[in-house]
C-alpha cells in the first residue's frame, strides 16, 4: 500500500469519533440516563464512530447484577445497541492500579501516610485559622528514605498554582483555580484504585474522543483533567448536560411518576416515539419536535444542547408517539405490542390474534397514542363471538336498535364486500329509515366490536369479512 493511502487510514480511524455509556448499575436505567446514553449513541452513529458501554461496578456494595440486567434490557427496548463487548469497570482494577504505580514512579504521585485522625485534626486547625480545609498532605515532598513501613495512599500531586479550564461543549469554559483541587487520592490504602482514577483510565484506554454526560459530574471533570494531564493523555471534548426536571420546574424524581425508561414500555409508549422525546429533552434542532431516527442521526449535535434543564411532559411524549405509530410499519408494530405486553405482564396475543392485528392496522395506527389505546380500538378483531358489549356499547343497543338491526342484517346478504358498495347500502339505508348516519354507527359499532371507540364501521366490516360481520349484526339484534 502507498504510504499516503496508509497515513490516511490511519487518520481516519483516529479522527473516528468514540462515544461512551458508563452507568452504575445500582438500579434501573432511569430517564436521565437513558438520555444521556441516547445523546452519546446518537452523536457517535450520526458521525460513523463508536457507541461503547461500560458498566461502572467498581462500587462492590451498590452494584448488583440485576441492575445490570436492567440497564440493558432498558437499552435494548429503546434500540441503543452499543459496539463490542460490555465494559466492566471493577475488572480493569489492576490496569487502574498500574497507571497509579507509574504516576508514582514518575513523581507526579506520592505516598501518603497521614492517618485519618492527622487529617480530621488538620481540617478542626484550617477551620479555626479560617484557612482552607483542603488537605495538604506533610508527604508530599517527604524523602522517600524516611517512608515509614506503615499503610499509605497513593495521592496525584494537584498543581499549586494557575487554574484548570474545562472546555465544556455545553457549559462553556469552566474555570477551577487550582488552589481549590486538593492531593485527590488515586489508591486507597489497601491497593485498590479510586473511582475517579477507573474512569480516567478507561476512557482513554477505550479511546473515548467526546464525555457527555450529567452536569453532576462537572465538578468531577476538573478532578479527571489532573490525571489527564499528569499522564500526558489527549482530554476528551467535554459536553455536560443540565439534569432533567419535572413539569414543575423541580428536579426529576419518584413523585413526578415514572422514572425507569422500561416503566415506559410497559405503559405502552413505543421506543421511537421515546427516542423521539428524549432527544428532544434538552436538545434541539430548530423547530423540529417530530423526527425519525435517521434524521436524529443526521441533525445531532453538541450545539444544540441547551444549557438549562429540560422538563419532562408527559403530553409531548404521548403526542409524539401517536405521530411515530402512525408512521410504523405494521409488522414492526404488531412486534412491538408484543413486547409491551410481556412488559406490562399481560397475556399474549395468540398467532391468529396477531395476523389479525397485523391485517386490521391499517386502521388502528392514525390516531393511538399509546399500545393500550391501540389495543382498545383493535378489541373487535382481537375478541370473538359472543361479543360482549362494554357499558357504553350497550347503551347503544336498544328497542330502536334491535328493529335497525334486524332489518338491515339480510339486506347485506347480497351487497359485495368492498368499501364503496357498503357505504353506498348503509347509506341508502340509513336515508330510506330517515336516521342520520350516526344513529346507525352506534348500533353498528356496538354490535361488531361491542364498544364505542373503535375504528369505521366500514373498516370494521372489512376486515372482520362478510360472514362474521353479519353473524355479530344477527347476534346483537335478539
Ligand atoms: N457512572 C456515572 C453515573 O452513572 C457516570 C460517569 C461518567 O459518565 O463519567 O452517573
Amino acid at each position: 500500500m502507498p504510504d499516503t493511502v496508509t497515513k490516511r487510514l490511519i487518520n481516519t480511524m483516529s479522527d473516528q469519533v468514540v462515544t461512551r455509556f458508563a452507568p452504575s448499575p445500582t438500579g434501573f436505567l432511569h430517564i436521565g440516563g437513558a438520555r444521556t446514553a441516547l445523546f452519546n449513541w446518537l452523536y457517535a452513529r450520526g458521525r460513523g464512530g463508536k457507541f461503547l458501554l461500560r458498566i461502572e461496578d467498581t462500587d462492590r456494595e451498590r452494584s448488583t447484577p440485576e441492575a445490570t440486567a436492567a440497564i440493558l434490557q432498558g437499552m435494548e427496548w429503546l434500540g441503543l445497541d452499543h459496539d463490542g463487548e460490555v465494559i466492566s469497570q471493577f475488572e480493569g482494577a489492576d490496569r487502574h492500579a498500574e497507571v497509579a504505580h507509574q504516576l508514582l514512579a514518575e513523581g507526579k504521585a506520592y505516598k501518603c501516610f497521614s492517618t485519618q485522625d492527622e487529617i480530621s485534626a488538620f481540617r478542626e486547625q484550617a477551620r479555626e485559622e479560617g484557612k482552607s480545609t483542603l488537605f495538604q498532605s506533610p508527604w508530599r515532598d517527604a524523602d522517600p528514605a524516611s517512608h515509614p513501613d506503615l499503610p499509605f495512599v497513593v495521592r496525584i500531586k494537584a498543581p499549586k498554582e494557575g487554574s484548570t479550564v474545562i472546555r465544556d461543549q455545553v457549559q462553556g469554559d469552566v474555570t477551577i483555580r487550582n488552589d481549590q483541587l486538593d492531593d485527590m487520592v488515586l489508591l486507597r490504602s489497601d491497593g485498590t484504585p479510586v473511582y475517579m482514577l477507573a474512569v480516567v483510565v478507561d476512557d482513554h484506554d477505550m479511546g473515548v474522543t467526546h464525555v457527555i454526560r450529567g452536569d453532576d459530574h462537572l465538578n468531577n471533570a476538573a478532578r479527571q483533567m489532573m490525571i489527564y494531564e499528569a499522564m500526558g493523555w489527549d482530554v476528551p471534548v467535554w459536553a455536560h448536560i443540565p439534569l432533567i426536571h419535572g413539569p414543575d420546574g423541580k428536579k426529576l424524581s419518584k413523585r413526578h411518576g415514572a422514572l425507569g425508561a422500561q416503566e415506559y414500555q410497559a405503559m405502552g409508549y413505543p421506543a421511537a416515539g421515546m427516542r423521539n422525546y428524549l432527544a428532544r429533552l434538552g436538545w434541539s434542532h430548530g423547530d423540529d419536535e417530530f423526527f425519525t431516527d435517521e434524521q436524529a442521526r443526521e441533525w445531532f449535535d453538541l450545539d444544540g444542547i441547551g444549557k438549562s434543564p429540560a422538563r419532562f411532559d408527559l403530553k409531548k411524549l404521548e403526542n409524539l408517539c401517536g405521530q411515530h405509530i402512525a408512521i410504523s410499519n405494521d409488522a414492526a408494530l404488531q412486534k412491538e405490542i408484543t413486547g409491551y405486553l410481556a412488559a406490562a405482564d399481560l397475556p399474549a396475543l395468540t398467532e391468529t390474534q396477531s395476523g389479525d392485528l397485523v391485517r386490521a392496522m391499517y386502521c388502528l395506527k392514525d390516531r393511538a397514542r399509546t399500545f393500550p389505546e391501540l389495543l382498545e380500538k383493535a378489541h373487535f378483531v382481537l375478541t370473538s363471538r359472543p361479543i360482549d358489549p362494554d357499558e357504553k356499547a350497550k347503551k347503544a343497543l336498544d328497542s330502536v336498535s334491535d328493529g335497525i338491526l334486524k332489518e338491515l342484517t339480510p339486506q347485506l346478504q347480497n351487497v359485495s364486500w368492498t368499501r364503496s358498495e357498503l357505504e353506498e347500502a348503509l347509506n341508502s339505508f340509513a336515508e330510506a329509515k330517515g336516521l342520520k348516519f350516526g344513529k346507525l354507527a352506534g348500533p353498528l359499532r356496538a354490535a361488531l366490536a361491542g364498544r364505542a371507540v373503535t375504528p369505521s364501521v366500514f373498516d370494521m366490516m372489512l376486515v372482520l369479512g362478510r360472514e362474521e360481520s353479519l353473524a355479530r349484526l344477527s347476534d346483537a339484534a335478539t
